[in-house]
């Protein structure tokens, strides 16, 4: 039995001028799952991303969200149909607390839909803060500045500001990136740990580290949707060997 999906991109394409960074591509992200979307350098994943966080609309082609129309929407329409993301630096503020900045954002969301008081039993900014301090490891963090923080917990503290808005689907570009062994296999750890409650979808160019945490995986390259299936269909692709070999 199939079930629905929560994000369904259908034959959509996006140009820039004359170029095509993707064309036709048709995915669908079983909800509470782990998908990450991967390909080599340029491949369009990014593009893809913004595609699903609303950031710009298809040239050609829609997009679903739990069964949705919402191709064309804002990215702010996105936000607030339950779609996050994660890794904009520019989110953090670098000299308020790590507590603060997620209070920030708790605050933000609160505000903005009204949550706060059709819903009388959430805790307190402050409690709820600190939940998702715990949640993300940085439990221990409140206090300090955002900019005092590591690299790997900066990144950590910006996916506590994306959950303050109780996504159902949480999208992730490279969260990893510049991070050591270490910081990867903790980030890795939280991310594992996000998904069933929620939706994610991870963007990632390195294939091996995406084989042992993804339920599902979705190969692009040169704009094309090449391959989709498990980790297994994956790594016996024989498409997908040659493009990671070819690199
Ligand atoms: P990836 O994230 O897989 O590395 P991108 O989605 O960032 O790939 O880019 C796919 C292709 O589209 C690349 O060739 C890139 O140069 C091009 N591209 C991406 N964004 C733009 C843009 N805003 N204007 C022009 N070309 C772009
Ligand atoms: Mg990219």
């Amino acid at each position: 039995m199939s079930v629905d999906p929560i994000i369904e991109t259908v034959a959509v394409s996006k140009s820039f001028g004359g170029f095509k960074a993707l064309s036709n591509v048709s995915v669908k992200v079983q909800p509470g799952m782990l998908t990450s979307i991967i390909g080599p350098n340029g491949a369009g994943k990014s593009t893809f991303f913004n595609l699903m966080s609303g950031a710009f609309a298809p040239s050609e082609g829609k997009v679903l969200f739990q069964g949705r129309d919402i191709t064309g929407l804002r990215a702010h329409d996105f936000a607030h149909a339950g779609i996050a993301k994660s890794f904009q630096i520019t989110n953090l503020f670098p000299n308020f607390t790590t507590l603060e900045n997620v209070r920030i954002a708790l605050q933000a969301h609160v505000s903005r839909y009204g949550l706060w008081k059709r819903r009388g039993d959430l805790p307190g900014l402050s409690e709820r803060g600190m939940q998702l301090l715990e949640i993300v490891g940085l439990g221990t963090r409140a206090k300090h500045l955002a900019r005092e923080l590591a690299h790997g917990q900066q990144r950590a503290l910006e996916i506590a500001v994306a959950l303050a808005a109780d996504p159902r689907l949480l999208l992730m570009d490279e969260p990893t990136a510049g991070m050591s062994p270490e910081e990867t296999r903790i980030m890795m750890d939280l991310i594992r740990r996000l998904v069933g409650e929620r939706t994610v979808v991870l963007v990632e160019h390195k294939m091996k580290m995406v084989m042992g945490i993804s339920e599902r995986i979705v190969v692009l390259h040169h704009g094309e949707l090449i391959a989709q299936g498990s980790p297994d269909d994956i790594r016996g692709n024989d498409l997908v060997k040659r493009v990671y070999l070819g690199q």
